[in-house]
């Protein structure tokens, strides 16, 4: 197996969990397990609140929900990012703003915020890329306070990572974090959005209240993708071959982001809640991330060897903080990016290219952000966790 791009965080008794869920299709619309989960995920970052969704994306919209913006609202966001933040922005009847990136962290780059106010502007998002805890994070903070803005952090990919002692998703008003499939901890799909604000929190559990459950079919598919993932990308077990899972399972196969909504169409079933047999997975994953993620730190010193001997810069560990590593960033040669096979010889390893395009990997095209630009082709990122 080489090493690639899925969370490599699934382990036999996760499949375990899917399989005991799977045999009790009764209890696959309950939210006991999820509100627990949420609980003690928030309780883990030192939040004071969470509620569990059905993807990183719908906990954002659920975020939106809780800062109680107003159509027409203009929310500040990375021109480096994932189609669906932008997407759930603009089904929240808001506008987004890009602004452009530095490449130490590849995080908003506070210098370009003040060009972007408006009269209009009410929330800024900061992202956490790659698990790196972005360098301008107290900067930015401090320029949201000025203007009075909210603070919304992605945390999608920096689950765990920490500055100055606390958890990433404690800095902003709100915050979500992602379990899809190639995330620092995975239940498929999943997500959780945290606040520590008691008015916020109020909010979101309207939120989350409201969402519908996913339907049956949709609930075993997803538990049926836990084998699936397991056993060709990480399990090691020869009686079980790629080949006889496909057979078995690969129609179940579930994509995160429809090509609809890589074209920012809404899905028809946007804004599910996440029900008890994706949170009991999700429970099973928290309690092994800490290990985890100090399993990627680890690897991570291979690519900073490798950075070292081949003159590429590292990317920025800002002072006081503590980074995940979800994957690691190096700014290459862009030839090197458009053709990945290189790493696979010369590395072993499957070469990650997010992002490929500025609002990944969807067509939009930014305007006025050349550093996103420049990180859309030169920025590469190696695997920090092995099968
Ligand atoms: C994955 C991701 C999200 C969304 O998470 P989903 O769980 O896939 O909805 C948001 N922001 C960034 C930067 C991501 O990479």
């Amino acid at each position: 197996l080489v090493p690639g791009l899925i969370s490599q965080t699934l382990d036999d008794d996760d499949v375990e969990v899917a399989r005991e869920w799977l045999s009790k299709p009764e209890s696959w619309h309950g939210y006991e397990v999820s509100e627990a989960l949420a609980s003690a995920f928030a309780r883990w970052n030192g939040s004071l609140s969470g509620c569990a969704f059905l993807g990183g994306r719908v906990a954002l919209s659920a975020c939106l929900h809780a800062l109680d913006l107003k159509p027409g609202d203009e929310v500040i966001v990375p021109g480096y990012t994932c189609v669906v933040v932008p997407n759930a922005i603009r089904f929240a009847g808001l506008r987004v703003v890009y602004s452009d990136i530095e490449t130490e962290t590849y995080g908003l780059d506070v210098n370009h915020l003040a060009a972007k106010l408006t009269e209009r502007t009410r929330a800024v998002l900061i992202q956490h890329l790659y698990g790196l805890v972005c360098r301008d994070l107290e900067a930015t903070l401090s320029f949201a306070k000025r203007y009075n803005l909210a603070v919304i952090e992605d945390c999608a990919h920096a689950t765990g990572a920490q500055f100055k002692g606390r958890r990433v998703g404690n800095f902003g008003d709100v915050a979500f974090f992602s379990f899809e499939r190639s995330k620092v901890l995975t239940t498929i799909i999943g997500g959780l959005a945290v606040t520590n604000r008691r008015d916020l929190a109020e909010r979101l559990r309207q939120f989350w209240e409201r969402a519908p459950g996913p339907s049956s079919e949709h609930v075993q598919r997803q538990l049926l993708n836990v084998p699936l993932d397991y056993y060709q990308s990480k399990s090691g077990s020869r009686w079980l071959s790629s080949e006889v899972i496909e057979a078995k399972y690969g129609a179940y196969r579930l994509v995160s982001t429809s090509e609809e909504e890589i074209r920012g169409i809404r899905p028809q079933h946007y804004g599910c809640r996440m029900p008890d047999p994706i949170a009991a997975l999700g429970l099973n994953q928290l309690r092994k991330l800490d290990a985890y993620n100090r399993s990627r730190r680890d690897n991570a010193v291979r690519w900073e060897r490798w950075c070292e001997a081949n003159g590429y810069a590292k990317p920025v560990v800002v002072a006081d903080s503590e980074p995940v590593f979800l994957r690691y960033p190096v700014i290459v040669e862009p030839e090197k990016k458009r053709s990945r096979a290189w790493a696979l010889a010369e590395l072993g390893v499957e070469l990650g290219v997010w992002f490929v395009s500025q609002v990944h990997p969807g067509p939009e095209v930014v305007t006025a952000c050349p550093t996103a630009e420049e990180a859309v082709r030169r920025c590469v990122n190696f695997p920090c966790l092995f099968p």
